[in-house]
Formats: C-alpha cells, structure tokens, sequence
C-alpha cells in the first residue's frame, strides 16, 4: 500500500510554534526529509526509529538537487511510509512546496500541507514590530531578494509606496543592492528597517537602522543568514513593543 507525504511547515525556529498537527505528524512518521532551516531543537524531536534524512540547500554545501528530493519523497511513500517533509516557515512561502507536489501528483502518491509559522510573521511578532498598524501600514508585502537567475531585479517602483510595509525573505546577499534600488527610486533616506537574525530561535538578534545605513549596519554587526529585512514605519515601533529575551 501506499503511504502518503506530509508537506509541513516548520515554523521559524522556536519549536513551540509548531502547530499541533504538525507535531502529531512528525511523532507518527516513519522517514522524515529536513531543510538547513529547520531549528535543532525541533530536529529533536523526530522519533528515534524514524529515517532522518537532512536535504537542506546551502549555497557552498553539498545538497541534493530538488529534482532528486521530490523523487525521493514518492520511492519513500511508495515502498508505504508515512513520509513528512518539514520545511522551515510556511512550505508555500518561499519553500518550493508547490514544485515538490507536482511530481507526487504524476505518481499518483497522495498528499497533506500543513501550515507553518512564515518567517515573516515569526520574526515580526519576536521583534516587536507589528506588521501592520492602523496609523502606519494598510498593506504588507512578502518579497524575495534572491531571484531563481541569482539576480535582484523586483518591481522596485511599486515597492517605494506609503503606507506598505515590506518584508523582505532571502535579502541578506543582495542587500547593498535592494537598497541602492529602493533609494534611487524614491524611497525616503531615513525609512526605518530592521534585520531580523535567526528570529524566534535563543539566538535571535535584531537591528534597527535606516534604508541608507542598513547594509552598514549589517556588515558592522556581521549579520548571518537566515535573515529577514522588514522595511516599513512600523519599524520604529520595535522600541516599545520589542519582548523577546526582557522578561
Ligand atoms: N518557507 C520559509 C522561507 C524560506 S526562504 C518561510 O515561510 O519562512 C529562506 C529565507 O527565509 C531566509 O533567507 C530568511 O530570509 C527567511 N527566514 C527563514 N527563517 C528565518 C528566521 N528564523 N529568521 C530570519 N529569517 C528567516
């Protein structure tokens, strides 16, 4: 018989924002297929007797290729395993959920996506910044900084608009870059930003600055990946709001 696939999100790191099904899944399966951006601490608890089996992409690292991750997933649920594939944040946000369905779909192999905390909604509620306000930000934009041709080339003069906060994924590379783009095309010198480092894990570290001084800011602090931009007014409410690692 058939098993089936579990296409589940993670969270961003603190493992108490695993949902409950997703936990339920992962205690039950038998092979377990990881990314680089899953937290250790939810790596842990995987069962003992299941198949670990980390996939992760790194740039410099040897990985497999994602043509071979989603073969893997079917032969797994074929030979009747009940496969979870855990993603960090959310599979359908950046995570190429939707490419690893396309072939379990061709070989007829059935299916689950569970729903992960993104990072953007993590790192946001851990650093205090809100990610829209009713005085700031009617409107939030998810964008990637990493584009599949390895350029940065976003619609940046629908980005340079009041009211939007942005949220940048994978930014970190291209950062000198993003910001260049979002100045020249009008953005104000002094838009606040924060750089959210390893959000909700005990080692999250988060920066403030300005869209003209992040990239220094980042260098100066060596700011590592993951890392997540947000780039918004609702950034200096970060002051007052900021929890995370004070009480
Ligand atoms: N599917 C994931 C995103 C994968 S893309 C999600 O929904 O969150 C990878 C990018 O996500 C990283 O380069 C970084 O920009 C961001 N990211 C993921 N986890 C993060 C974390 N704990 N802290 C900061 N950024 C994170």
């Amino acid at each position: 018989m058939t098993g089936k696939v579990y296409l589940i999100g993670a969270g961003p790191g603190d493992p108490e924002l695993l949902t409950l099904k997703a936990y339920r899944l992962l205690k039950q399966a038998d092979v377990v297929l990881y990314d680089r951006l899953v937290g250790q601490e939810i790596i842990e608890l995987i069962p003992e007797a299941a198949e670990k089996m980390y996939v992760g992409k790194a740039k410099s690292m040897h990985s497999l290729p994602q043509e071979d991750i989603n073969s893997l997933l079917a032969e797994k649920a074929k030979q009747g395993h009940q496969v979870v594939r855990l993603k960090g944040g959310d599979p359908f946000i950046f995570g190429r959920g939707g490419e690893e369905l396309e072939e379990l779909i061709e070989e007829g192999v059935p299916f689950e996506v569970v729903p992960g905390v993104t990072a953007a909604a993590g790192c946001a509620a851990y650093a205090g910044i809100p990610l829209t306000h009713r005085d700031y930000a009617q409107s939030v934009r998810f964008l990637t900084g990493h584009l599949k041709d390895g350029t940065t080339d976003l619609p940046w003069e629908e980005l340079v608009h009041p009211a939007q906060t942005l949220v940048i994924y994978m930014g970190l590379t291209g950062l000198q870059d993003i910001s260049q783009s979002l100045l020249k095309f009008g953005m104000s010198a002094t838009m606040p930003v924060a750089v959210v480092e390893k959000g909700t894990s005990k080692a999250q570290r988060v920066f403030t600055s300005t869209i003209s001084e992040v990239y220094q800011v980042a260098t100066d602090n060596e700011v590592k990946s993951p890392a997540l931009l947000i780039i918004g007014e609702v950034v200096t409410l970060q002051d007052r709001l900021a929890w995370y690692g004070k009480y």
